[in-house]
Parts: C-alpha cells; structure tokens; sequence
C-alpha cells in the first residue's frame, strides 16, 4: 500500500515505518524494558504502558526516512541525549539551538500525525520543514527542564500534547486583517514535548502579522526558535517549581 508522505508529498512512495520517537532512544535503554506512553490532546487522553519509545507510524517515504531525517537525527542524537538524561550544562549556541529546534519541530508534526483525533496541523507546515529543512520562524519553540523524569504514570519519560489556541490577541490596528485571516483558516496550535529532563514548548501559527502569544516564564523556558541569543544551560528554574509537567500543560 502506498500513500502520500506527509513531508515531500510525493504519492506512490512506499512508506517506512518512522519511529514517533527515534529509535537511538530506545538504545539508551534496555530494549525490553517497558514503560508508561502518555499522549494527550482535547478530545483524547490515552496512556499505555509498551517497550520505551518504540511506537512506529507510517507516514513518510524511505528517502525522506533515510534521507535528511536520518541527517536530522544524527546530528541531534548526542546533544540531545546529554540534554533529556543528564543534568549536565551546555552552552548552547546557535547551531545547537537550530539543531534541536529542527528536531523539536519535526517531533512535534511527526507526534502529532501519529496520533489520529481532532485536531490536525495544517498540511503546509509539513510542506514547509521538509521545504526549508531550517527552523521555521512560524513555529516558536522553547526549552525548560524537570528534575523528575523517572517513567511513572505522572512522570513519564516522554509525553506530547497538543491543542489549537481558542482565542488570539492582536493590537487594534491588526485585528480585521487577523479576523479574516482567522476566517479563513489561520489558526495558532501550542504543545508540549517532553522527553527525560527537557521540556519544550511550541506555539506554531499561520497567520501573518504581529501576534501576542503567551509567552512562557524565561526563568523556566528559554527560547531557542526564533534563535536570539546563545544560553548557559540549564535555565534558573526547573518546571517543579510551577507545579512540575501537569501544571506546565495546563497552563499552555
Ligand atoms: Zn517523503
């Protein structure tokens, strides 16, 4: 069976099974060893306990597979590592952040497809990464961390929730161009990542023009996509000083 990847667009491809979360993560543990899987978006909270990271899609084609996301992942693979299962200090620089900005927003639409139900990220963000293969400047990600990571049922090691921001701010002079664009389509979608120690935030929008997103605490979250500046990492404070992840998703 062949389908359209969801990435090149190209139909009649074949397509490979992707992990949702590559599979090098599951190399850092014991391949048998099993755990608690959490995904959750508005209209569907499901948690099931299966082998670390092994849950598979299909949803791309070879190439893209073993082609610039392999490139991806690879490139990423040790700083990532250090970053989700560690508590080590990175000075992170430009390219670090683009490399796991990159990776972070590829995650997220991959995580996203993966799980079926209400709420599907337009087709042209998809268009759009495998067209840049870049950050791209309309999906800001930032990063913050938790001391707790352990696999419980309210720790998992990774989890990834999604949902579309009901309501936008916009400064008056904007706001009849921001409600037809509205009308027309353009919305602003939030989620969070987790994965061992590191948390990301990601606020993804097609409407042009200047926004008011919620932006989240700096003391916790660090903004690495639009990149601005080069940071000491880990940031000041961890999530638990908020109330740890449940709190963290619920104020998104
Ligand atoms: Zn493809």
């Amino acid at each position: 069976m062949s389908r359209v990847c969801v990435f090149c667009r190209r139909e009649g491809q074949k397509l490979t099974l992707e992990h949702v979360y590559p599979d090098w993560l599951s190399g850092l543990f014991n391949k048998s060893l099993k755990g608690i899987n959490e995904v959750s978006r508005d209209d569907l909270h499901r948690v099931w306990q299966g082998k670390l990271f092994q849950h598979k899609v299909k949803l791309v084609c070879g190439d893209c597979n073993n082609g610039w996301m392999s490139t991806l992942e690879s490139g990423v693979k040790d700083l990532l590592t250090s970053l989700a299962f560690t508590h080590d200090g990175h000075a992170l620089t430009e390219e670090g952040q683009r490399k796991i900005s990159l990776w972070v927003q590829k995650t997220a639409l991959i995580d996203n497809k993966a799980l079926g139900g209400a709420f599907e990220i337009p087709a042209s963000f998809y268009e759009e990464l495998y067209a840049a293969k870049q950050p791209l400047q309309n999906i800001m990600v930032s990063m913050g961390w938790r001391m707790l990571a352990n696999g419980s049922k309210a720790q998992p090691l990774a989890s990834f929730e999604i949902k579309q921001v009901g309501s936008v701010q916009a400064e008056k002079s904007s706001a009849d161009v921001l409600k037809s664009q509205v009308d027309s389509g353009a919305l602003i979608w939030t989620a969070i990542l987790a994965l061992g120690n590191v948390v990301f935030h990601i606020v993804g929008t097609n409407i042009n023009g200047h926004l008011e997103v919620g932006s989240s605490d700096p003391r916790m979250f660090a903004q690495i996509n639009p990149y601005h500046t080069d940071l000491s990492w880990p940031s000041e404070w961890p999530i638990e000083s908020i109330g740890g992840l449940e709190a963290v998703r619920k104020a998104i």
